[in-house]
């Protein structure tokens, strides 16, 4: 083989390494070396798996080259849009390419070359065609199933693929399917036909059986025999009990595995809804971009229950009504089973949910059906941007303004962002969805960046709910320690007022757990995590103490373990708190609690949320996550019963962040038919953003909100980086952030950046290491890119975090 035709492949390797790396790829491997496929090589002593990012014949000047081992992808993994895509965020997050197609990548997809193939009978009886086909077979025949690894390695044939797809078609070989697993069938059951009060009595007095009765009147729906036993915590054998008495019917079902047990066997109740004018008028902008194929980003917004959601599933139907495809972004998937439902209801087998909770298996499979192009409508997490997606039409981010869009682990890429740099190499339209657009899609919407769709009224007859103001510091009899959480009179009054009418009422309280803090009057010990340096939360219920940092537990103790004082004190309220207050409060009320702990139970927050939307709960206390996409038309009051939690956080977005949450929460008030109530608790009354949120002055927030950012050089008036070094020892950290803030000040390219730092990051310590940081800003955003690429180490020998667009400063 002359040298001119030797081929070399450029292959992205996870390693922090910034470029990929060269090898040689070998005859065998020619056919299948292609940019986009995954291949088998060695790193140093090490056997890794990378994505071949090119292919060329320019050998490099005196290196000797490794040769490709293996290559796994019969087609290739990553299309050639997504490639560049995946270019595009290693330059921008300056990121290694290694990682960042390992992140558009499903978790431990299997290679091809795993695949088991073995001879059919017709195959062992018909002769070979071809000296090819007779190496294959003579394999085959001896080892019966074997890998097509294995095979290739000991026929050693160019053109493999070839062979087996000819004696595939032929029928003499049969393979497994390239996926993980096939489909699981899952046991169900229903109410027998028959009046509830007779299937009750049949039930006996097993309070299990009752309950199991009761669930599934009330669900009005079959269910698999997992969630009828979580939701009425009955065992398997309680089930097949009624089973045998007659009372319920059991059957299978194949299970579409990324489908929540919540969404099983829905009824198709969907009413017929008429589009009101602001509507149809952004439903019509959207349509007319589609028809002229070209790229047009959106910012869609309204306030909560105005049918946004309703516009834009339109929108994805008309992208497939024109074969386009369609990629709908959630922030986070679990929490919106109502959305996953209507959108289940709409496209069917046309969809594939990428849901944040499913096993690898699952994902991959669901992974597979759309890069087989079985399934054209994608709805997921900020990773499913990356589904290999042909002739892509329509972009939806739900939510742009959630933080949950940016990864915080690298590369740290933002997924709304990235949607907009998809949708522009794909002459996609993309709709950036928000009751309150991110500072940075205001903006850019300000500056026509952004085509501005606004829905001015709320569907129905739901007005906007009143705000009620309380002022805590007028509050008597009430102690100041910070974190407490009280009921104040005029809440009380508002919950006893909303009760007594039958109303439903949602408590918000941003922190999980019984308090934050658990101290010891008698010697000040307050049960620091050793590794993060911060309070551990008191669990009560789970009489544990928990970090919230780095997740790390002990029992609680009884008495101080310094001191050994019987003095200890719960300081401050997290939800499990407040729902002991509020059973004192108001006795014999029914309530749960909606936090990460209460929606990690099996079976939790569907059942939680099924429980409430029933009625069978009056009152929901939760964190931000019942802020979150849900549809309570029975809710009259809401109430945040800390709105400063977050407002003197040391992070230049905390004010954004409070006002999106009060804004949230108001809206989930009076989606019904009638206007609800929506309390603030506040120490700050006078803060423009509990002002604003409070009033429903929306232009009055971003006018405040922008001119702090514009005079303080924050975003999104500048681009930042938080450059961020980890270190055992504190000095070393401290001393590496120091020189690199003296390099990139020193640097002539550093002129109109500015550096705050080096400084302790606002999480000194975390998971037992040192945290030190600095910022750096720049309206000019190219110039700030230009420095860091210069002064960065290509490879650095310690711990470096680049946060490029960093949303959270800890
Ligand atoms: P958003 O996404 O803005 O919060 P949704 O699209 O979820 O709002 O709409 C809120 C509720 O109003 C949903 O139950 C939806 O079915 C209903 N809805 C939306 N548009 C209309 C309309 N034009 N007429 C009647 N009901 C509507
Ligand atoms: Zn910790």
């Amino acid at each position: 083989m002359p040298e001119l035709f030797a081929t070399f492949a450029d292959i992205a390797l996870p390693v922090p390494l910034p470029d990929p790396l060269i090898y040689q790829v070998p005859l065998a491997w020619r056919a299948q070396a292609v940019p986009g496929a995954r291949a088998r090589v060695d790193v140093g002593k090490r056997r890794l798996i990378g994505v071949i990012v090119k292919v060329h014949h320019d050998r490099p000047e005196g290196i000797a080259l490794r040769p490709i081992l293996e290559v796994l992808d019969r087609e290739p993994v990553l299309t050639d849009d997504l490639l560049g895509l995946a270019r595009f965020m290693a330059d921008y997050y300056l990121a290694p390419m290694g990682e960042v197609v390992r992140a558009m990548l499903p978790a431990s997809l299997p290679p091809w070359g795993d695949r088991k193939i073995w001879l059919t009978d017709a195959g062992a009886l018909a002769p070979p065609r071809s000296d090819a086909e007779a190496a294959v077979i003579a394999v085959l025949r001896e080892k019966g199933r074997t890998t097509v690894a294995a095979l290739q390695s000991q026929v050693g044939l160019a053109d493999l693929d070839a062979v087996l797809a000819g004696l595939a078609e032929g029928g003499r070989v049969g393979g497994e399917e390239h996926r993980a697993r096939s489909a699981r069938y899952v046991n169900a059951v229903e109410l027998a036909r028959g009046e509830l009060a007779d299937h009750l009595a049949a039930a006996g007095r097993s309070a299990e059986g009752r309950g199991v009765v009761e669930y599934l009147a009330a669900i009005g729906r079959p269910a698999t025999v997992a969630e009828v036993g979580a939701a009425a915590s009955a065992s398997p054998a309680v089930v097949r009990r009624l089973v045998k008495l007659g009372v319920l019917r059991q059957f299978t079902q194949v299970e579409r595995l990324a489908l929540d047990r919540h969404m099983l066997g829905v009824p198709g109740e969907t009413p017929e809804i008429v589009l009101r004018s602001d509507q149809s008028h952004a439903l019509g902008q959207l349509v007319g971009v589609l028809d002229r194929q070209a790229f047009a980003p959106f910012l869609l917004r309204g306030m909560t229950g105005s049918g946004k959601t309703e516009v834009y599933l339109r929108a994805a139907e008309e992208a497939r009504a024109r074969g386009r495809s369609v990629i709908l972004l959630v922030p986070e998937i679990a929490l919106v089973p109502a959305l996953a439902r209507a959108v289940e209801q709409r496209f069917g087998d046309d969809l594939a949910i990428l849901h944040s909770g499913l096993g690898t298996g699952e994902r991959h499979q669901e992974w597979e059906r759309v890069r087989r192009g079985e399934a054209r409508v994608v709805l997921g997490p900020r990773s499913a941007l990356f589904a290999p997606l042909a002739d892509l039409g329509l972009i939806v981010v739900d939510e742009e303004q959630d933080t949950a869009y940016k990864q915080e682990v690298s590369p740290r890429y933002n997924g709304r962002d990235l949607a907009l740099v998809r949708g522009r190499d794909a002459g996609a339209a993309i709709v950036l969805v928000s009751a309150t657009p991110s500072l940075e899609s205001r903006l850019n919407a300000e500056r026509g960046k952004l085509e501005l769709l606004t829905l001015t009224e709320r569907a129905g007859q739901g007005r906007l709910p009143e705000g009620i103001l309380v002022d805590l510091r007028e509050e008597k009899e009430i102690s100041r320690r910070p974190g407490d959480v009280h009921f104040s009179e005029r809440l009380r009054f508002e919950i006893r007022q909303a009760l007594a009418d039958g109303d439903q009422v949602i408590l918000l309280r941003n922190r999980r757990g019984y308090s934050p803090i658990l101290l010891c009057r008698a010697c000040g010990e307050d049960m620091r995590c050793p590794d993060c340096g911060l309070p551990r939360t008191y669990h009560r219920r789970a009489k544990r103490l928990i970090c919230h940092y780095c997740g790390s537990m002990i029992r609680a103790p009884q008495v101080c373990p310094q001191c050994k004082e019987d003095a200890l004190e719960a300081i401050g309220a997290g939800t499990e708190r407040v729902e002991e207050d509020f059973k004192e409060l108001f006795p014999g009320v029914a309530v749960d609690v909606l936090d990460r702990d209460t929606a990690r139970r099996p079976g939790g927050l569907a059942a939680l949320l099924e429980r409430f939307d029933r009625g069978d709960v009056q009152v929901l206390i939760g964190t931000q996550m019942v802020s979150k996409g849900h549809h309570f038309p029975k809710v009259a009051l809401t109430a945040v019963l800390a709105a400063d939690a977050y407002l003197r956080f040391p992070d230049f977005r905390a004010v954004e962040r409070t006002y999106n949450l009060l804004v949230q929460v108001a809206g989930r008030a009076g989606r019904g038919d009638r206007p609800g109530r929506f309390v603030i608790q506040t120490w700050h009354p006078e803060h423009y953003a509990i002002q604003a949120a409070l009033r429903g002055d929306d232009e009055g927030f971003a006018r405040e909100e922008l001119h702090f950012r514009r005079v303080f050089h924050y975003p999104p008036y500048t681009r930042m980086v938080q450059l961020l070094v980890r270190d055992k020892s504190r000095d070393r950290a401290q001393e590496l952030i120091a020189g690199l803030t003296a390099q990139l000040s020193g640097h002539p390219l550093s002129k109109g950046v500015r550096i705050s730092g080096p400084a302790p990051a606002p999480l000194e310590r975390l998971r037992g290491e040192w945290r030190f940081q600095l910022l750096a800003r720049s309206a000019d955003g190219r110039a700030l890119h230009r420095l860091l690429e210069e002064v960065l180490p290509k490879n650095p020998s310690y711990d470096l975090v680049i946060d490029v667009d960093p949303q959270q400063l800890l």
